[in-house]
């Protein structure tokens, strides 16, 4: 039986019910994070928790606890839990009320929060298979809101076509995967899409910067274009549940041989290194 956080509450699962006129439902409303969970510690928590804020603020939300509230809730989650390895999901919606476009007055955001078992894979080296998929969603992917439905249709596509993942792109401009940001190796050097409004600036991608640094590898921040992508020697998604995940095949096209590259595989030796200082409690 499942533990949920309702606003600053801990309910059974069943517990948990929402109105139906919540704006989360009726327009997508709202904003979210998913956390890593690795030995029942929070991976990068506050670096989720500056997104948060800012997804509040470019959607002019107000969050109903303050970041420091929050992470002490959504750790007491993840213990009444008896969370070893997981992911803690939650959401904060504008609120309920009858439905009207514009905001409200006087309603309160709705957080709702989960936290779920997830075996971390140790073999991280095999590669995932993809599509290309027109990016179709709007102007303001920087914000993390509950809007889906563009990264939902192309992730349907990957999987009608028997892919692992799609990756997206705006005209010629690669963008990013559905749920992933996409990085490409070519001549030794990182080059991923640059944190501007058409991406979500992902924590993983921040977080492979700081890998990269380490191992000095250089990255570039730029667009790049499908044919770079096709042609690159490496590619790789980044996000809080693939961690770094090797790209191998593109729709037809194979992808370095077929397997993750060196440089891939020497940042998912670093980012597994990481991961065995958090489980020891070292980082978060
Ligand atoms: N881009 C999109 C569209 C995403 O949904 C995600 C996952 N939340 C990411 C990138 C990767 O972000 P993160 O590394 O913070 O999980």
């Amino acid at each position: 039986m499942s533990v949920i956080l309702y606003q600053d509450k801990f309910l059974q699962r069943e517990q948990g019910l929402v109105d139906m006129e919540d704006r989360g439902y009726q327009f997508g409303d709202g904003i979210y994070e998913a956390i890593r969970v690795y030995n029942g510690n929070l991976f990068l928590m506050d670096w989720h928790m500056e997104r948060l804020v800012r997804s509040a603020r470019e959607l002019r939300l107000d969050l109903p606890y303050s970041a420091a509230e929050l992470t002490e809730n959504i750790k007491e989650l993840v213990r009444r839990n008896g969370i070893d390895d997981g992911l803690v999901y939650f959401q904060i919606t504008r609120g309920a009320h009858h439905r009207q476009h514009d905001f409200p007055k006087g309603v309160t955001p709705v957080l709702t929060g989960s936290a779920s078992e997830m075996v971390r894979d140790p073999d991280r080296t095999h590669g995932i298979s993809s599509i290309l998929a027109d990016d179709i969603r709007w102007l303001r992917c920087d914000i993390k809101t509950l809007n889906l439905l563009g990264n939902v249709l192309a992730k349907q596509a990957a999987v009608d076509s028997g892919a692992d993942e799609a990756i997206l792109h705006r005209g010629d401009t690669v963008t990013e995967g559905t749920s992933c940001n996409v990085f490409i190796v070519k001549d030794g050097q990182l080059i991923t899409h640059e944190a501007n409004n058409f991406i979500l600036n992902g924590i993983t991608r921040r977080f492979v910067f700081a890998l990269a640094e380490q191992l000095q590898i250089p990255v570039i921040e730029r667009d790049y274009t499908v044919d770079e992508l096709l042609a690159a020697d490496e590619v790789f998604i980044t996000s809080t549940g693939k961690e770094v995940t090797a790209v191998v095949k593109i729709g037809d096209q194979t992808i370095a041989d077929g397997e993750a590259g060196p440089i891939t595989r020497r940042l998912i030796t670093a980012f597994s290194a990481e991961v065995e200082r958090v489980k020891a409690g070292a980082l978060s």
